[in-house]
């Protein structure tokens, strides 16, 4: 899609400019131009401003070389689930269709005693890691029903929550070492940190906000890695775009200042030096990616502290594609769970492989699709190393087949320029007591989305889409409430939480 940057007359003045061109940002301009356009009120002028050249955010879909050719798969975000209506019902809106993720047959799990364990229905731990999972899963669950998904600062048990990091009450929950790792792993692989790093009620308040653990973890159509999104899921930000014209949207733009002091009218200027007034800003950036642009007056404080305790994740993620689906063929899913293996490597602490998946794409491409274990480390090896070492460990557990790829593409998201981290940022103890107010709290005439800020599925694709409706509907809101009667927003928010 081609996308032209036009200079803007200095006489015109915006309605609303949307900073960022990810999900969340190219969702609230969707909305804005669907409202707005019903209502007739066509002389309304929204500008979606991006950083980077291509549109997406932490959604990225490249080609990738395949038997014969290329197919387009995803390096960033990809999955969505059947209780995410926020994203379904965009993708309803854009014509995008989706398919069910790959999850038949067997399945291998290689925890630190290094045996590579072939399951189908349970998982292969001990009786007793069983046991320990399954309870220490419950308990969570229980405790993540007492954290109001829309104010997590409500729950009673908040404080004594907030400034315990998942680490610790792992600890002290679980007594099995083959079930503290299976657990240890999933969180990396979900939040891209460690336990140790991550307080406690946010995880909590992202299971409330998602329904439940199982609804997070699972691979299977009823859980966040359920399907996938037909052609991939940069269309969903392409699309969205493409509705309020390509005359409105900026790429290559990162914007520097937001200057409030006139009441007429905000100013929002980008490095190349581009200006534009407009009556309403919508902030889509990342909180990391905030802190770079220079507000006046100055973001209160608060805001400051709160994107101090909250960092960006880390996951490496590749895809290998390959001549056929050979291990469907032989009754695998192509799943994989593992905290790496032995150490291959001098620098790393373990081997590559963390998590495996089925990629094979709805034409029938053949492909896998992982995360790095200990992906922080092998950042740092050079890329043909860790094609090297990946490939190694495909064989140990699907066989020599396991060897015979067409391509190897990883994607180290440390290196994406205006990036939210991978999967995204994470809160640290005590962010959520002391600051999580700040974080969608409108400051004067700017409006906060991205996925972080959601109270449903934060962190998620359909988490940045509920940011981008309701960032929209708050300033149409402002403009004249009768526009949001429809309560699109309110109806998918019940949907979503099951209310
Ligand atoms: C490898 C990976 C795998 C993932 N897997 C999944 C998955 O399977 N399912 C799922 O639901 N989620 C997944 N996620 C998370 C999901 O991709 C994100 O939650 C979602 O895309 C975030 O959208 P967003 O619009 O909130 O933020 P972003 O996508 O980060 O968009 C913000 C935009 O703001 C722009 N920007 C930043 N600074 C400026 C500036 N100064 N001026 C102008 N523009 C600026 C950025 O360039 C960016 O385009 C994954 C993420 C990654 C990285």
């Amino acid at each position: 899609m081609s996308l032209e940057k036009e200079r803007v007359c200095d006489n015109v003045i915006y309605d609303v400019v949307v900073v960022g061109g990810g999900v969340a940002g190219t969702s609230a301009a969707y909305r804005l131009n669907q409202v707005l356009s019903k209502k007739g009120s066509g002389d309304i002028k929204v500008l979606l401003v991006e950083a980077k050249d291509r549109l997406g955010g932490r959604t990225l879909t490249e080609k990738v070389n395949v038997e014969g050719g290329q197919e387009l798969f995803d390096l960033g975000g990809q999955w969505i689930g059947r209780t995410q209506h926020h994203i379904i019902w965009l993708m309803k809106e854009l014509g995008l269709e989706y398919y069910e993720q790959y999850a038949a047959g067997s399945k291998f799990l290689r925890l630190s005693d290094g045996k590579i364990r072939k399951f189908s229905s349970s998982l292969k731990v001990s009786f007793v890691g069983l046991l320990d999972l399954g309870s220490v899963i419950t308990k969570m669950n229980r405790m993540s029903k007492k954290v109001p998904h829309d104010d997590p600062c409500a729950c009673k048990q908040a404080e004594e929550w907030d400034s315990m990091t998942v680490d610790t009450f792992l600890k002290k929950n679980m007594w099995t070492k083959d079930a503290r790792e299976l657990i240890d792993i999933i969180i990396s692989t979900t939040s891209g940190v460690t336990p140790k790093e991550l307080s406690l009620l946010s995880l909590l308040h992202g299971a409330s906000g998602a329904g439940g653990f199982e609804e997070m973890m699972e691979s299977t159509k009823e859980g966040a890695q359920g399907f996938r999104i037909k052609g991939g899921a940069q269309q969903i930000s392409e699309l969205a775009a493409e509705r309020i014209g390509s005359e409105n949207v900026w790429l290559g733009e990162p914007v520097k200042l937001i200057d409030q002091s006139n009441d007429e009218f905000v100013t929002v200027v980008t490095e190349s030096g581009k200006e534009v007034k407009t009556k309403y800003v919508i902030m889509s950036a990342p909180i990391n990616c905030v802190e770079n642009i220079v507000f006046k007056p100055s973001l209160p404080m608060d805001y400051h502290f709160l994107a101090q305790r909250m960092p960006v994740g880390h996951n490496l993620k590749f895809i290998v594609t390959y001549k056929k689906a050979f291990w469907r063929e032989a009754g695998l899913s192509g799943e994989i769970i593992s905290f790496g293996g032995a150490p291959v490597i001098d620098g790393c602490d373990t081997g590559p492989i963390q998590v495996v998946l089925d990629a094979v794409t709805d034409n029938g491409t053949p492909a896998l699709v992982g995360f790095f274990a200990n992906s922080r480390q092998w950042r740092k090896i050079e890329l043909s190393v860790r094609r090297r070492e990946v490939v190694k460990q495909l064989v140990e557990y699907l066989g020599p087949e396991g060897g015979d790829i067409i391509d190897y593409v990883d994607k180290d998201w440390a290196e994406e320029p205006y990036n939210g981290g991978c999967p995204g940022n994470f809160m640290t103890t005590g962010a959520i007591t002391l600051f999580f107010k700040s974080l969608q709290k409108t400051f004067d005439r700017v409006h906060w989305a991205g996925t972080e800020t959601a109270t449903l599925w934060s962190g998620y694709i359909s988490g940045a889409v509920q940011t981008g409706l309701r960032a929209a509907d708050e300033i149409l809101n402002r403009m004249d409430p009768s526009l949001t009667q429809d309560g699109l927003l309110k109806s998918l928010d019940n949907e979503s939480s099951g209310d």
